[in-house]
């Protein structure tokens, strides 16, 4: 009888594990190399203390620092953690759960709003940052091919509590609100005698990267309702849509790991309105370019198929 480790010939105490036999000091523990004492894990032939094993195979929780056992969740950046931290708070803005290991804490602001410290960096918190911004953000949308020309787009910073009373419908849990383009008609009878566009509103505290895409998205708003001078109704869903579309092509310009994220955010949405309308239009992409898409929408609304699309610009 030879020891498995050593191969010398083994005489009085041994141990025997799956099939072979070792000195009680050559039975080692594949992690860290020290003998094994009590109970013991087989892995590929080898033995690990359970620790050892632990610590080698099954990851941390990137919450509570506990070896994650049993199922556990995974956010888009990696971080994996606990089932039972579900009930935690997530940043409104990159959905990483906010704590101190992972985000280094984060800020309540006292609207409800929750943003971690990693995003709070680049908080846009001053009406004339809010202001450049948007500024810049016309530009942005022009290059995409939608020119706002010289008509007004004000854009004012505000809390959620304001943006919900405003919002023209109700539920938000799939795509949280965080701006609003607002504007009024007149009518006498069933007739619009005047349109008037008021304001854009964006939630304050979003940082920068995030609070461009909220911007973009309401300028194309502001875009649809200077060019729709009728005033006629959009499907909710296909004017929602190609807003979201063009959130979607100016990430596509940024090369930044936000960037990614967020435009698997849109990819992923299941909302039927803000998901299903981007779906729709970024297949509408197909057969049009974005300023062909935009003014057909207005004319039709509807999406083009392909057939359609072929007959129009
Ligand atoms: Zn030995
Ligand atoms: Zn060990
Ligand atoms: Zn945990
Ligand atoms: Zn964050
Ligand atoms: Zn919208």
């Amino acid at each position: 009888m030879r020891c498995q480790r050593c191969q010398k010939p083994i005489s009085g105490n041994y141990v025997r594990a799956f099939d072979k036999v070792w000195h009680h000091d050559c039975f080692l523990c594949t992690g860290c190399q020290k003998p094994i004492a009590g109970q013991y894990i087989k892995k590929d032939g080898q033995p690990w203390h359970i620790p050892c094993f632990q610590k080698a195979f099954i990851p941390n929780c990137a919450v509570c620092n506990k070896p994650l056992t049993e199922s556990y969740l995974q956010d888009y950046w990696g971080n994996k953690y606990c089932a039972s931290h579900r009930k935690y708070a997530t940043c409104t803005s990159c959905g990483r759960i906010v704590c101190g290991p992972v985000t280094n804490g984060g800020m309540r602001f006292p609207d409800g709003l929750m943003i971690c410290h990693l995003c709070t960096e680049t908080g846009v918190t001053t009406q004339s940052k809010a202001t450049k911004i948007m500024w810049e953000m016309r530009e942005a949308l022009k290059s995409l091919g939608l020119n706002l020309y010289n008509a007004e787009t004000p854009t004012r910073l505000t809390n959620r509590d304001e943006l919900h009373t405003h919002s023209r419908h109700s539920n938000h849990d799939e795509h949280p609100l965080l701006g609003l383009a607002q504007w009024s008609t007149t009518y006498v009878g069933k007739r619009i005698v005047s349109r008037q566009f008021n304001e854009i509103l964006i939630q304050t505290n979003l940082p920068e990267d995030h609070f461009r895409t909220v911007v973009i998205h309401e300028l194309t708003h502001a875009w649809f309702f200077y060019n729709n001078p009728k005033g006629e109704k959009l499907p909710l869903h296909i004017e929602e849509g190609m807003c979201v579309l063009v959130e979607y092509l100016w990430l596509k310009k940024q090369k930044t790991d936000d960037a990614q994220y967020r435009m698997t955010i849109i990819k992923e949405c299941p909302d039927p309105i803000y998901g299903d309308g981007f779906r729709a239009a970024l297949k509408a992409m197909n057969f049009m370019r974005l300023s062909s898409l935009a003014r057909y929408i207005i004319e039709k609304k509807k999406f083009p198929s392909a057939f359609s699309a072929f007959f129009y610009e």
